[in-house]
């Protein structure tokens, strides 16, 4: 569910009109809906906590927000004033999560590459775990906390090896992709790390990949998890933590419903509920794609002799890569729509690329020059992913609160975009 309503016919983002916005900000953007933000986290933590499930200290478990999926400071602020944690994968986003006043003991560091500044950085800003995905990341930063003078909190991050389905460049819970260490690795250096004087491991973490609408998948990995916890435990290790990682699904078009927060719920607590350990997520999509929509303006309609009707916006690749880059459909709705006979359009941007099609043979309403649409479910691994490839400028974001919104980025100038660049006095 999502605030994205007409209010008299004509397409608004919550109580403000999307044409609204387009005057005031032009095109392309992003608008983004903190009631649907706000909806979606609340929906997945009462469904949690609804089937008894917990978190550190018998407290709801940690919803730590995906930041990669929309790293905006007020939208992470939204979800901060609701007690989200954040997800993060490099410096730049552990600082962003602070800024946004997310406390460190509500972060986690996760990714497969992680530098040593990077790692300094976490520790000494005192985020709750490293997920760990390598061996030699562990040694790492076990040489980093023990110069530091500490022991840093780490969870291994483990490949359960099971296919998840979707498209395979968001797929990373099989056993030949670059993410985690195997089952029997995790083992090993679990019972490594807890007499490692640098190291105090807490738990253990998977995330087999994104825009899962199966639970099958994931119900398997689970229970692998709690496979592993338990002979962990045997061996008389402590794991107090289980980080179940993102990727539940979202309905891009009203294709097979994917799960929902309460199938989810549902089969975590028949998979782990007798396990008696902290629970955290990391969910990015679930939370924030449907929450946001790129706001275009079509600026021709452009038919080619042997029939093929183009529909050409002022949005491109550089602002939304989904279609170019996984093959994603959007939903597309015009902001008012016209009365007149619907068509078959491939609907592109003005990037010199054929790649720079957000869809082909799509059959849309009545479309004309200068008609404002909206790109739905765009509000994850939209702008985040946004450049400014052909120099067209970033793309900027608003933020809808009631029948309020204000501009959460603004479109740089021109002036900005050459000021960035040095031109050596050698050239
Ligand atoms: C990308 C990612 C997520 C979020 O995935 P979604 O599909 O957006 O929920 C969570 N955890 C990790 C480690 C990730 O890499």
């Amino acid at each position: 569910m999502n605030f994205f309503e007409p209010i008299d016919g004509e397409l608004a983002c919550e109580g403000v009109r999307l044409t609204e916005i387009a005057q005031a900000v032009g095109t392309p953007v992003y608008v983004y809906s903190s009631a649907t933000l706000e909806r979606h986290y609340t929906v997945l933590t009462d469904a949690l906590v609804g089937q008894g499930l917990k978190g550190r200290d018998g407290a709801a478990p940690l919803i730590a927000f995906a930041v990669k999926a929309n790293s905006n400071l007020a939208v992470l602020k939204t979800l901060a004033r609701l007690g989200a944690g954040a997800d993060t994968v490099s410096e730049g986003e552990i600082r962003r999560a602070l800024a946004a006043g997310i406390p460190a003991e509500r972060i986690v560091f996760s990714g497969v590459g992680k530098t040593a500044q990077e790692i300094e950085f976490a520790l000494k800003a005192g985020v709750s775990e490293i997920n760990v995905e390598s061996e030699p990341e562990m040694h790492l930063i076990s040489t980093i906390a023990q110069r530091l003078g500490l022991r840093a909190p780490i969870a291994l991050r483990v490949n359960p090896d099971v296919s998840a389905g979707g498209h395979a460049k968001i797929a990373t819970g099989k056993s030949d992709n670059k993410f985690g260490v195997s089952i029997s690795e995790a083992e090993r250096l679990y019972a490594q790390a807890s007499n490692n004087a640098g190291l105090n491991p807490v738990g253990v973490t998977c995330h087999i990949g994104s825009q899962i609408t199966d639970l099958a998948p994931l119900e398997a990995a689970f229970a692998k998890m709690a496979r592993l916890v338990a002979r962990l435990r045997a061996d008389g290790l402590s794991v107090e933590r289980l980080d179940l990682g993102g990727g539940l699904g979202v309905p891009y078009f009203d294709q097979p419903e994917p799960a929902t927060p309460a199938d989810y719920a549902a089969m975590i607590a028949r998979t782990l509920g007798d396990l008696d350990i902290a629970l955290s997520f990391e969910p990015g999509r679930m939370i924030a794609a449907n929450a946001g929509v790129l706001l275009a303006k079509v600026l021709h309609i452009h038919e080619r002799p042997e029939g093929r009707k183009f529909v050409v916006l002022d949005a491109a690749m550089n602002d939304l890569i989904r279609p170019a880059m996984y093959d994603a459909y959007h939903d597309l709705r015009p902001v008012r729509p016209r009365p007149g006979p619907a068509d078959t359009y491939d609907v592109v941007g003005p990037v010199c690329e054929t790649g720079d099609t957000f869809t082909r043979d799509r059959r849309l309403p009545s479309l004309e020059a200068g008609d404002l649409v909206a790109f739905m479910s765009a509000g994850a691994y939209g702008a985040v992913m946004a450049s400014e490839y052909n120099s067209r400028l970033l793309v900027p974001e608003v933020l809808v609160r009631g029948d309020q919104f204000a501009i959460v980025r603004p479109r740089p100038t021109y002036e900005d975009m050459l000021a960035r660049e040095v031109v050596p006095d050698w050239v």
